[in-house]
């Protein structure tokens, strides 16, 4: 199954025009309490407590200024997908000291000092080379880092994440990492408006977090499913997201195409299913 250019385009023209841009605390405020209401009726419909569900503010793209803005309006954790883009913003805002970086993005060894020393949760694990190295670093720095495994429940080859079956046994490799603790999986599902391609992606990693669940390894905490962004967190939701990371709904549309985030796209292979 393909993802056409066509689907691509038409999913950044509905998020364009569904998602003004926001300028002021107040737009602020009123987004974070739109996306508070949407994850409030997901949550009734399949009959969860919404307190079961975090919101981690996405604000890739979007500068200071704004990041400042949704301060003011309550955000205290920002998810960051590229590690110089997030080192910039913690460094200039160094001055709000409650203010926590999570790095969604996948991250390459020769990064992994730079996020040893400012974030603090990383979502995109998904090889051991990057736990080693990242928990090297937190040695250094004396810190410690809540962490989730990426899994690639879509089948694209563009996306990072391991695939579903090599999950336990990197699992089993991980409680050597004594800096990191694993909270749950985290995954990006298929970039489609088709809500019947989206959903198997999220119903794939909360099974495989039940089947994973049964023989955790001492200490590898399963409870987290990140899973769900602006166009699809309802779903995810009713499937059992625990975070959902959510950007463009909160802060307004991105100028910046996805596939920018996501290197892939443009020899986008067809995917296995
Ligand atoms: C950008 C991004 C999101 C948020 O996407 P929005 O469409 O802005 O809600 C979520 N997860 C990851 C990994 C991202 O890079």
């Amino acid at each position: 199954m393909q993802v056409s250019i066509e689907e691509v385009t038409q999913a950044l023209h509905e998020s364009h025009g569904r998602y003004p841009q926001a300028n002021s605390v107040e737009d602020f405020r009123r987004n974070l309490a739109a996306v508070q209401q949407r994850i409030s009726s997901a949550c009734q419909r399949v009959g969860r407590d919404p307190a079961s569900v975090r919101l981690l503010p996405v604000s890739k793209t979007f500068d200071e200024a704004h990041l400042r803005l949704a301060y003011v309006a309550g955000c205290r954790l920002l998810g960051e997908n590229k590690v110089q883009e997030a080192q910039r913003k913690w460094e200039a805002m160094a001055d709000l000291t409650d203010l926590q970086w999570s790095i969604i993005g996948h991250l390459q060894t020769n990064k992994v000092k730079q996020v040893a020393r400012f974030a603090s949760e990383f979502q995109a694990l998904d090889s051991l080379r990057v736990a080693e190295a990242l928990d090297r670093r937190l040695q250094v720095e004396g810190r410690r880092m809540d962490v989730f495994v990426q899994v690639n429940t879509s089948g694209e080859v563009s996306k990072y994440g391991l695939p579903p079956e090599a999950v336990a046994a990197f699992l089993r490799a991980l409680p050597a990492f004594s800096t990191l603790r694993v909270r749950g999986l985290m995954t990006l599902a298929l970039f489609s408006a088709d809500v019947a391609r989206v959903r198997p992606c999220f119903v794939r990693l909360r099974e495989l977090r039940e089947r994973l669940r049964q023989d955790a390894p001492v200490g590898i905490g399963l409870e987290e499913l990140s899973m769900g962004m602006s166009g699809d967190f309802e779903i995810a939701i009713e499937e059992g997201a625990t975070v959902v990371r959510v950007g463009q709904a909160i802060f307004g549309a991105r100028a910046m195409p996805d596939a920018y985030y996501w290197p892939t796209a443009d020899a986008r292979p067809a995917s296995h299913d």
